[in-house]
């Protein structure tokens, strides 16, 4: 057999017949969709392991710095197309399905969503493996093989209901078990000090063992020879079974302590943006942080030798929000404990390895650890950090002396709990944040202490997508249509988007993208109705707000004006809008009560408006189920508008709405986040921006004098919508379901603050950005031109851009070689 076998429409076809035959048995004909969905997954991954060799060969001769993206996160979604299509091998792929009768729909559909995260962060992890890939830059991402990924989530009379994702149950058809690089992690245990050679050393003893085992998913780029991996790291109790207890008979005990060791790799935290001390998740963090940087080192003094001083030359080590923070005092651990190196070179070497991108402002996202946690769960890696700590605050201590305030506030242990965001400032060489907005906020607000001191850490940059997911597989339709209008280029270089610009004014042009949108909301309503039941219709405006379910996103914005929407509509027979479906999709945090709440306000509004005749005909109501990253693909082509309406300074970057306006969206939005930097690219007049700005929000917060009531007592249609809330008009037969919402709107609760995200103050605004949102929608030209500026304009918004960034900026990779 030749090394580099062909892949043709010809040899494909051999090679599913072939492993159908040898794997399971069947000829295509008694093959179920699964047995042939992993025929052909199979198919292409031999594909990839061809160039895979190649590359790991390329990455040894060159000597190449690698990169080591740490996350506790990668919602990656399907591989099988992602993987044609940056193998250049869809077509072929196709024809090949043609010959045999296969579907490509149908073959897609049977692989499992790998779930492997919750929003924003982790789909940033996985936009970043396929651009790096495709940059030619060598880089491993590392994080969980959770067995169960985020719940997926049903709706059942109005409400979320959640469901475990096993996805693994049929098997992962992309990974590959890297048994040779399993390593021990240890947890407990106490800390014993001894002279050796004059040098004292710290030793972990009574430990408990874990063993991780890491699962590689290649990861191709787009036309590339590059593959980077993707390792997962799964936990294993050392023993397979307890041998004592199992021969006295003891079966359950013997299983048990398996269990307990297991457990650290079963599920993903359903939280996003909200942070919470368990034990277990602190357990993870470290599993997977230790395990990736024991790999690295292994492989460093491998490929290197034993000589450590060069290595933030040949590595980086970046963290994807300060989850992974524990990589700073466990590389400490490893170059102090294990490799003998001096505390002050380890110090060095591990600041000039690590860097640090921060994605939330919010308090309640901060991470923090009970002292006491650390102590008992990593009394080693606690030890490291009281000293870390320590000399840190002597150098605080010089810079501001006698400014203790100032000096906690600052510190990695303070007030009994382990400031994560402080730890990863302090010891890395880099702090980014993920828009300019962002970056601004962290220097002036967040971190502006940290600022002072250390500015040449801080920078922004600003998130992308990846145009092959987001552009080329979601929406072929308008693919082709650049294809034919401005070249192929673009499929390389994003940049040439730009060539699209003015064909805004090409009567021709703005007919066939207007065709193509059509014929994604068409390909969305069928889809939509196969899943889940529901018609819509494809000649309304589709208006979409999907992401997770969060106050600030402020999902309860847009619910509360469909609502005075409809209240306008049954009040005046004359009123009338261009007829509109409002799509939402939002899984909610399972113990975060009042979003569960808004997912049940949504749908009772979106009751009430069936029932109405008129108001029936202009709005109709639709709530996803199960938003995730195979629902986006199909949804973001079949967008007209786009509802990106968080509290100006709260979200961090946002990377829907790039995917939206990517696809021809308009944006409806807050200068928050990516919006301001979206709203630079279009112009004024291609965007609706609403609402107070972010210095607006702080100087109000800080003023103290909001007060919703008197928004309320003001305003007739939020007082008439928000009464609905509690006089029986949305839910007859239970009129305090919506209670606690209407008084966090208007008293605040628990002490805190009345409409802390600022509904009501916005809401003016909003309304009014509808209406000029809704005449401009009738002016089929306008709106048009608005769309193609919108797609043109998208190429910034490119995590191949990103990427670009953060290599100049951080970790200087070279480009492999291709051949
Ligand atoms: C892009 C994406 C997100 C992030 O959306 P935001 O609007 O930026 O919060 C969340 N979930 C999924 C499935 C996505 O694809």
């Amino acid at each position: 057999m030749p090394l580099m076998p062909e892949y043709n429409r010809e040899s494909i076809k051999t090679s599913i017949l072939g492993k159908l035959q040898r794997y399971d048995g069947c000829s295509l004909e008694e093959a179920t969709p699964k047995q042939v969905y992993k025929a052909v997954a199979s198919t292409v991954r031999d594909q990839i392991m061809q160039k895979w060799r190649f590359e790991k060969e390329a990455r040894k001769n060159e000597k190449a710095k690698r990169l080591y993206y740490l996350s506790i996160e990668f919602l990656t979604g399907r591989w099988l197309h992602n993987n044609m299509l940056n193998l250049c091998a869809t077509e072929d792929y196709k024809a090949a399905f043609k010959d045999l009768g296969i579907k490509m729909e149908d073959v897609l559909r049977e692989e499992p969503e790998p779930a492997l995260g919750n929003g924003g962060l982790g789909r940033l992890a996985a936009c970043f493996m396929d651009s790096l890939a495709t940059l030619d830059l060598p880089a491993m991402g590392c994080s969980i093989r959770y067995e169960y990924g985020l719940f997926r989530q049903r709706i059942v009379d109005g409400q979320q209901v959640e469901l475990p994702d096993s996805w693994l149950e049929y098997g992962n058809s992309w990974e590959i078990p890297a048994l040779e690089d399993a390593v021990e992690i240890h947890f407990g245990g106490t800390v014993e000090e001894e002279w050796v050679n004059g040098q004292l050393r710290a030793t972990l003893k009574d430990y408990k063992t874990v063993i991780a085992v890491p699962y590689d998913m290649p990861v191709v780029g787009y036309d590339s020879d590059v593959v980077d991996c993707l390792r997962m790291w799964s936990a294993r109790s050392p023993q397979r079974i307890d041998l004592a207890s199992f021969s006295r008979g003891d079966f359950a005990r013997a299983a048990e302590e398996r269990e307990l060791a297991e457990v650290i790799s079963k599920v993903l935290y359903p939280e996003d943006k909200h942070y919470e001390g368990k034990m277990l998740r602190l357990k993870q963090h470290y599993f997977f942080t230790s395990a990736t940087l024991q790999y690295a080192i292994k492989d460093y003094k491998r490929t290197y030798g034993p000589d450590l001083s060069h290595l933030p030359d040949k590595v980086a080590f970046h963290i994807n929000d300060t989850h992974p923070g524990l990589v700073i005092p466990e590389l400490m651990r490893i170059l102090v404990d294990e490799e003998g190196l001096s505390w002050e070179q380890a110090e060095d070497l591990t600041i000039r390895s690590v860097a640090y991108t921060n994605h939330t402002i919010m308090p309640e996202a901060l991470e923090r650890w009970p002292e006491s946690m650390m102590r008992d769960v990593l009394p080693r890696i606690y030890a490291i950090l009281q000293e870390l700590n320590r000399r840190l605050c002597a150098r605080l201590f010089e810079r501001f002396p006698g400014e203790w305030d100032r000096i906690g506030g600052m510190a990695i242990l303070a007030y009994d709990q382990v400031h994560m965001a402080n730890l990863c400032i302090a010891y890395s060489h880099s702090v980014n944040g993920v828009s300019q907005l962002h970056g601004e906020i962290l220097k002036e607000q967040t971190f502006h202490d940290y600022y002072t001191v250390m500015p040449e850490k801080f920078s922004a940059i600003t998130n992308g997508i990846t145009p092959r997911r987001w552009l080329m597989l979601a929406n072929p339709g308008l693919s082709s249509l650049l294809d034919e209008s401005i070249g192929t280029g673009w499929r390389h270089d994003i940049a040439e988007l730009r060539n699209a610009l003015p064909l805004r004014d090409d009567a021709a042009f703005r007919d066939a993208f207007e065709k193509v949108k059509y014929g994604n909301k068409v390909r969305f309503s069928e889809w939509l109705e196969r899943k889940q039941g529901v018609k819509i219709d494809p000649a309304t405006m589709f208006d979409v707000q999907v992401k997770r379910l969060h106050e600030y996103k402020r999902q309860l914005l847009n619910a509360i004006h469909i609502l005075v929407l409809y209240n306008r509509i049954d009040a005046d027979p004359s009123y009338e809008i261009a007829p509109r479906t409002f799509i939402f999709g939002a899984k909610a945090a399972p113990g975060y009560a009042r979003a569960k709440q808004i997912i049940r306000f949504i749908n009772v509004v979106a009751q009430l408006i069936e029932r109405h005749p008129r108001a029936s005909k202009m709005i109709k109501v639709v709530f996803l189920e199960n938003y995730d990253v195979s629902t986006a693909e199909m949804l973001m082509p079949a967008a007209e508008v786009s509802e990106q309406l968080s509290t100006a300074s709260k979200e961090a970057s946002g990377t829907g709405n790039m995917k939206f306006m990517m696809n021809g969206a308009v944006t409806i939005g807050t200068m928050d986040g990516a919006n301001v930097e979206i709203h630079d690219e279009v112009g004024i007049d291609n965007i609706y921006i609403f609402g107070m700005r972010a210095h607006e929000v702080e100087a109000l917060y800080a003023a103290g004098t909001y007060n919703s009531a008197l928004i309320f007592e003001t305003n007739q249609e939020i007082r008439k919508a928000l009464t609905m809330m509690i006089d029986g008009s949305l839910t007859p037969d239970n009129p305090i379901v919506f209670q606690d919402l209407y008084h966090a709107l208007l008293f605040g609760e628990y002490g805190n603050m009345a409409d802390p995200y600022l509904v009501l103050k916005d809401f003016g605004s909003y309304s009014m950005a509808q209406r000029r949102l809704n005449d401009d929608y009738l002016n089929r030209e306008k709106w048009l031109r608005m769309a193609i500026t919108n797609t043109a304009c998208s190429g910034v918004f490119s995590s191949d851009r990103t990427i670009e960034e953060y290599n100049s900026k951080i970790w200087h990779l070279k480009a492999l070689k291709r051949h």
